[in-house]
């Protein structure tokens, strides 16, 4: 006489089988899971799972982003992890979350002050390619990143000028970009912002200080529009000197982007509400030159 417990087994696997085999009826869900490779003999005690995994796996081919996600977890795909004798089902992370975790992790590299939210998102890959004029520029930065370290003494940023609107700021944002990616700390700053923020701050001593020291540390900076700050005493030899005085003597890379060359510079930092000293101006045009190579960019303005 047949054991009950086998009888039972026997009828639960034949039901098993058949809700199997009706739901490969479905010609998508058939191919889902042969592309599985996993023998119909183990996947037959797995249909409903099977079945919620196939619901994930079809909305994520429609997917293009994160945002679009609509998945029970966003980011995460209920999928089957076969390890040679039992299915188990969990929620496996999808490229789209995995891209965005990574790009949060870097961003924390990159601070800015008073720049435009979108230079977040700017790379080597959205590079504008059309323009011959910038492929010095682009060079010099493949260089730099692979020569960068925090020890290299010798090199150095740029004192990139060039009319407004040419990308003088993007590019150099697509580099700090790249260099978060390698866990290289950078700040951009708007210039004349900072000088409007550092004054404000100034009662402040702590907030005064910890932003100066930032500024004045950071790994890599960009001062962004240098010569379209209204050039005072006080921020040219209280901020400005001591500034890159520090960077210099620490070795600190340091790029500038201005629509003005480096001797128009010189004219602007000499005048100021308190008249005209060349010598102090002098000072800081020469702490620019030990800090950089100076380099053009002719293009056409790329602002709508
Ligand atoms: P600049 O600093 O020389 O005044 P920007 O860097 O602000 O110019 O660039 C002007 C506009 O063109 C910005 O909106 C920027 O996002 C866009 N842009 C500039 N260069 C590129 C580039 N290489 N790839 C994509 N967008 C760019
Ligand atoms: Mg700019």
């Amino acid at each position: 006489m047949n054991n009950i417990n086998d009888t039972i087994g026997k009828v639960d696997l034949t039901a098993l089988k058949r809700s199997f085999i009706d739901s490969l009826s479905n010609k998508e869900f058939k191919d889902y899971v042969d592309s599985l490779k996993i023998d119909y003999d183990i996947l037959m005690k797995y249909t409903s799972s099977l079945e919620d995994s196939f619901c994930e796996q079809k909305k994520c081919l429609k997917c293009k982003s994160l945002t679009m996600c609509k998945n029970d977890v966003a980011g995460y795909k209920y999928s089957p992890i076969y390890d040679g004798k039992v299915v188990n089902f969990s929620y496996v992370m999808c490229p789209y979350k995995k891209q965005n975790i990574e790009r949060l992790s870097y961003q924390n590299n990159l601070e800015m002050f008073e720049m435009p939210k979108e230079l977040n998102e700017a790379s080597f890959k959205n590079l504008y390619v059309d323009d011959k004029k910038r492929i010095p520029v682009i060079k010099y930065f493949k260089e730099f990143m692979e020569n960068y370290n925090e020890d290299n003494d010798s090199i150095k940023g740029l004192y990139l000028n060039g009319s407004f609107g040419v990308g003088k700021t993007y590019l150099v944002a697509a580099l700090f970009n790249e260099m978060a990616k390698k866990g290289v700390h950078s700040i951009l700053v708007y210039y004349p912002e900072l000088l409007r923020s550092l004054k404000s701050s100034f009662q402040n001593n702590s907030e005064f200080r910890s932003r100066f020291d930032s500024i004045k540390k950071a790994p890599l900076l960009l001062l962004d529009d240098i010569g379209a700050e209204n050039c005072s005493p006080w921020s040219r030899d209280e901020i400005l000197g001591p500034i890159l005085q520090y960077r210099m003597e620490n070795h600190l890379v340091t790029f500038f982007t201005s629509n003005l060359d480096i001797k128009e510079l010189e004219v602007f930092m000499a005048i100021t509400n308190s008249g005209v000293d060349k010598i102090k101006s002098r000072r800081i045009i020469e702490r620019i030159k030990q800090l950089t190579v100076p380099m053009e960019l002719v293009s056409k303005n790329r602002r709508g």
